[in-house]
């Protein structure tokens, strides 16, 4: 099982619904996936139509050690793709892992356990450097940083990379950065243009050609409880997804892609 974070300590830069549609893309695509949600804010669970009556195992659960990858999977209204929700008991989880000593290594040591039934794993992370997204740094095998078109997004960036580059001297050597995905990017806006030429500039061909346009379909699926892609699968967002999801198994290494 490929396992990808997606990750950015900033809040709003469009993580959950990358995680969301790009999940789906992938398993429109015939991948088996599983997308792991690890933000207490539960938006990529309820984003998937789950209601709270139906999240019985959740990624905390799988923190705790207390279910495994396979019996905390719940499957979705999409053939092929499984979610493990998030509930409120992951806000505590921070606090709860402190006390362990392995409490870097505890999401790692559940997908170790069993994850031979899906192709591809994807990690929808909360909005902090905090021990959820440092357990999900030391279980992936790449991060993909969505990362929005605005003044500040390389500054955010760089304090991104120094947390990667500390997972990989500790914990996880191999860590890779699969790639930065632009988001909310809106071509008549001047300054979006002019940040993603310098994100350009400056990281190069990590940045994917794929952009992600602002798109108000994006943001009003969400509330009805589906991805975009089944909300309006024609519109310019989920079009972006879906190039994404195509560029991204272009990087994957094949012998990957194979285990
Ligand atoms: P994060 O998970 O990083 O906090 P979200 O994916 O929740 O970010 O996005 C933040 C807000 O922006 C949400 O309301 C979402 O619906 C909206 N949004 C995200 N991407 C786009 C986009 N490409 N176009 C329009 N709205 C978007
Ligand atoms: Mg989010």
């Amino acid at each position: 099982m490929i396992r990808i974070a997606i990750a950015n300590q900033k809040g709003g830069v469009g993580k959950t619904t990358t995680a969301i549609n790009l999940a789906t893309a992938l398993a429109a695509s015939g991948w088996r996936c599983v997308l792991v949600d690890l933000d207490p804010q539960g938006n990529a669970s309820t984003g998937l139509g789950l209601k709270q009556a139906e999240r019985v195992h959740s990624s905390y659960d799988l923190l705790l050690g207390e279910a495994s990858l396979k019996d905390a999977a719940i499957s979705t209204m999409i053939p092929n793709l499984d979610i493990v929700p998030a509930t409120v008991d992951l806000s505590g989880a921070e606090i709860e892992l402190v006390e362990y000593e392995d409490r870097t290594g505890r999401l790692k040591a559940a997908f170790d356990k069993s994850d031979s039934h899906w192709d591809i794993c994807l990690i929808d992370c909360p909005p902090s450097l905090g021990l959820l997204t440092i357990n999900s740094l030391v279980a992936v095998d790449s991060i993909l940083v969505p990362l929005q078109c605005e003044f500040f997004a390389l500054e955010g960036l760089s304090q991104l990379l120094q947390t990667v580059e500390r997972i990989q001297k500790r914990f996880n050597p191999d860590l890779a950065i699969l790639g930065v995905a632009l988001t909310m990017f809106d071509r008549r806006n001047r300054l979006t243009d002019q940040v993603a030429d310098d994100v350009r500039s400056c990281l190069g061909g990590l940045v994917f050609d794929t952009v992600i346009p602002r798109n108000v379909r994006l943001s009003e699926a969400p509330s009805h409880g589906l991805p975009a892609l089944v909300y309006d699968h024609r519109c310019s967002g989920s079009e972006a997804y879906m190039n994404l999801a195509r560029e991204l198994i272009g990087r994957m290494p094949a012998r990957e892609l194979a285990a």
